[in-house]
């Protein structure tokens, strides 16, 4: 759906960056980060310059050689507050490095504290005290207009089995699964040449019926009887490069699409780099942009801002020419937004509920199992903004 204006382009490199920025907030948790570095230090490319506060969150690298220029808040949507940020002047591109050899065989703990130290995959989040069993790689991306995993996919095949194979032996899983939903056949043809005499690695290509690239819904289809966890293909990937090559996460695989895009592609960006800079790479806008989404359009955030830095776990952003007014009508009690939910919620209920500020009654009608797929959004006739009702109910819960 929507995908084909990149989804046959091959990744780009996404040429240097004026400035890199680096907020002190890991995107994905929340978590504070500490800075190693000061206004005026030079960092070389790969060295650790700020540590996370709690082994949830992931150590930062410096993406690029260079010079510290300052600290300064930035606004970033995914915090309610300006966040302190490592501001990197580039310095002259270095020369790329010899890969270092892997001084394997790894213990299984090693693994996981080098993927850690590396930025890849954090400790504490990822083993539990339950024992791993099933490895479950999510290829799956039904976001409309959003292609980077699946342009990973074909591009770096061999290196994603190598990720799922370190994975495996990272966590002592008994097997990796990649599911994915693709009607590409040459992939499909790879992936069997490549899992072909790997007894503990297989794929299965699910129909692309949204939201299943949910990870909850992926675990529970995929490893329903045993203790699982889950990683994204840029993430498999990540380990690899991470074990075999001693490279830390450097650079993001992001989609920029939408109608009000001149030249959509998939640009292989430093973290770091400002959205404004990948734009312009993408020969700019076609028409003036109205609505700007970070990620897909059916979970993603609505942004205001093109200064916003690429972090790790960017997925891509779509641009429309302008904004959809909502327009909701009254509920003509169709129905359904509660077929259509994947948890068996009541949607219409919930918005109700959240609509006259009844807070316990959103609770007790189970909104904290939303995955916030907007699928019930998407498919309501009066273009009630479910997604929205819900998302206010969930911040107000996570913010008290
Ligand atoms: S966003 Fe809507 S459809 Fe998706 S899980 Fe939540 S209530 Fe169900
Ligand atoms: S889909 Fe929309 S119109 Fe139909 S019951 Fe749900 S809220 Fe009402």
């Amino acid at each position: 759906m929507f995908q084909g204006a990149t989804i046959d382009k091959f990744i780009r490199k996404a040429i240097s960056p004026n400035k890199l920025f680096l907020p002190l907030l890991d995107p994905e948790i929340g978590i504070p980060l500490r800075s190693l570095v000061r206004p005026g230090d030079t960092v070389r490319r790969g060295q650790v310059v700020a540590e996370a506060t709690d082994e949830s969150a992931l150590p930062l690298h410096a993406p690029v050689q260079g010079e510290v220029i300052s600290m300064e808040p930035l606004v970033v949507p995914w915090a309610p507050e300006p966040v302190e940020t490592i501001v990197i002047l580039p310095g002259k591109e270095e020369p790329p490095q010899p890969p270092q050899p892997s001084k394997g065989p790894w213990e299984p703990t090693e693994i996981r504290e080098l993927l850690y130290r590396l930025g890849v995959l954090s400790i504490k989040l990822k083993v539990g005290s339950e024992p791993i069993q099933t490895v479950v790689v999510n290829g799956c991306e039904l976001e409309p207009f959003l292609t980077s995993t699946q342009r990973l996919m074909e591009e770096r095949t061999k290196e994603l089995i190598s990720g799922m194979e370190i994975l495996l032996q990272a966590f002592q899983a008994e097997q990796a699964i990649l599911a994915l939903t693709t009607d590409e056949d040459e992939l499909i043809a790879d992936l069997q040449d490549l899992v072909f005499v790997k007894k503990r690695i297989s794929f299965v290509n699910l129909p692309p019926r949204y939201p299943q690239d949910n990870p909850q819904l992926l675990l529970r289809s995929l490893a329903p009887r045993t203790t699982a966890t889950i990683v994204d293909v840029p993430t498999a990937i990540a380990a690899h490069e991470a074990i075999v090559n001693h490279l830390p996460l450097l650079d993001r695989v992001v989609t920029l699409s939408g109608p009000a895009i001149r030249n959509p592609q998939n640009l292989e960006a430093r973290i770091g780099t400002l959205l404004s800079e990948l734009i312009a790479q993408c020969d700019g806008f076609a028409q003036p942009p109205g609505l700007i989404i970070m990620g897909g359009p059916m979970r993603g955030q609505v942004i205001s801002s093109l200064e916003i830095p690429i972090h790790r776990q960017s997925t891509g952003f779509v641009f429309f020419p302008r904004r959809l007014r909502s327009m909701e009508e009254p509920c003509i009690y169709c129905g359904k937004c509660i077929d259509a939910c994947p948890q068996a919620l009541y949607p219409v209920l919930i918005s109700t509920a959240v609509k006259s500020l009844d807070w316990d009654a959103a609770e007790s009608l189970r909104v904290r199992t939303c995955l916030l797929c907007g699928t019930c959004s998407y498919v309501c006739p009066s273009r009630i903004a479910h997604q929205r009702y819900l998302r206010r109910v969930l911040e107000r819960r996570t913010t008290q």
